[in-house]
């Protein structure tokens, strides 16, 4: 077999394209494969697929993946044609996306290498730049986001993550398993522009928004979705950080009082109060036992928080909703500070920790992703701004269909 028979089944180049020439860069190790158009073959534009005149011919190369380890480029004449319509347009081949200096399947294997590691990492083990490898990244998730399929989901999780050192954030819309739509900010327009988006009858088919008592998103809510208020269910998650946030706030100040009197009791105890009820080591459990038996106002507010926790599992809206005006009875009276201020903000926003319950929106799918988009802003250190953040949360969670079309993985 002849060499350029060899590379013609192993690129699959196909008529009207064949193999004229494989050159061999010895001190490169680099092998180039020309192909060349037939020209008895009509030409056609790549946009109306009408058989029009050829204009003339651009010399171009791809990258191709590696053959026998070698680096392999394609270098083909490509004729330009002379549209009436479309005026000058290099004809469409059959290897690679329109533009793209790489071929389909190097695309895929960047694609794949990708999902695993860096932009950077990947661009040194394939002897790239930064923003060849970055390109391809961009260009698979516009692919991607256009082939999507209209959103049908029930629920929806919305959260925001803060990006950059506390000062940015953006807001991330999902159905639990996929990002939707990630928003810069958190305003009420972050959420508002994803939801003017959907169709009426999309709309209609949203039965619930999980999210945190934050009022920019209850405000998007209510204005774009029909009975809004009713779709509103604040996540179990974000309420009980707020409970452990309040039960810290009397540790510490109850602990810098006693420390005043020498009473080094709370010192070091920060975690005890702040984890859930599950098994601890034995040493651990006798000691908070003890602790949380003494006349302490961080033992009151671990009390209300633990019972907030319970608060949960009801079935009966009426049911829950006496459940949790008792706690808010308590917590008014508790004079615990943080806890009388947590009250007033759970009173306030009752109906839709009671939305939630009934929901039984579970979010376990979306601290998951929460999880996975936590490692990606570690690696995105090296991310140069934020839309490339956005666009690597869209890559590694929008469940998108990433492949070039002529890579052949299915798009
Ligand atoms: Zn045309």
């Amino acid at each position: 077999m002849r060499d350029t028979d060899l590379y013609a089944r192993i690129l699959n180049v196909q008529a009207p394209w064949s193999v004229e020439d494989v050159e061999l860069d010895q001190p490169g190790g680099e092998v180039r494969v020309h192909v060349a158009h037939d020209g008895g073959v009509p030409l056609v534009c790549p946009e109306c697929q009408q058989a029009v005149p050829g204009y003339d011919t651009r010399q171009r190369q791809w990258r191709h993946l590696d053959t026998c380890q070698l680096r392999t480029l394609l270098v083909a004449d490509v004729p330009r044609v002379n549209c009436p319509e479309h005026g000058v347009r290099q004809i469409d081949v059959p290897w690679a996306e329109e533009g793209s200096r790489f071929t389909a399947l190097f695309e895929a294997l960047v694609i794949d290498w990708l999902q695993e590691a860096s932009i950077q990492a990947v661009a040194k083990r394939l002897g790239l730049s930064w923003s060849a490898v970055d390109g391809i990244l961009q260009r698979a998730v516009n692919r991607g986001l256009a082939r999507r399929e209209p959103i049908a989901t029930g629920a929806l999780a919305v959260d925001e993550k803060a990006y950059k050192k506390r000062h940015n954030y953006l807001t991330v819309v999902s159905d639990g398993t996929h990002v939707l739509h990630v928003a810069e900010g958190r305003r009420e327009d972050s959420l508002g522009s994803f939801l003017q988006s959907l169709t009426p009858a999309q709309k209609h088919r949203i039965q619930w928004v999980s999210m945190d008592m934050w009022n920019p998103f209850i405000q998007a809510t209510i204005k774009h979705l029909p009975h809004g208020t009713r779709k509103i269910a604040f996540d179990r998650f974000h309420v009980a950080k707020q409970f452990n946030e309040a039960v810290d706030r009397v540790r510490r100040t109850e602990h810098k009082a006693l420390a005043k009197t020498g009473d080094e009791r709370l010192k070091g105890t920060k975690y005890h109060w702040l984890r859930g009820g599950g098994p601890r080591k034995e040493a651990d459990q006798e000691q908070f036992d003890q602790l949380r038996r003494q006349e302490l106002r961080t033992a009151r507010a671990w009390a209300i928080k633990e019972t907030a926790a319970n608060l949960w599992v009801y079935r009966n809206r009426d049911s829950a909703r006496n459940g949790w005006n008792r706690l808010l009875a308590w917590m008014a009276r508790s004079r615990l500070q943080p806890m009388v201020k947590l009250g007033q903000t759970v009173r306030n926003h009752l109906s839709g920790i009671l939305n939630a319950v009934m929901a039984e929106t579970s979010n376990s799918l979306a601290e998951n992703l929460n999880n996975r988009i936590q490692k990606i802003k570690v690696r995105a250190n090296g991310f140069r701004n934020l839309n490339r953040m956005i666009n690597a949360i869209y890559f590694h969670l929008g469940g998108l269909s990433l492949y070039p079309a002529k890579a052949g993985h299915g798009a």
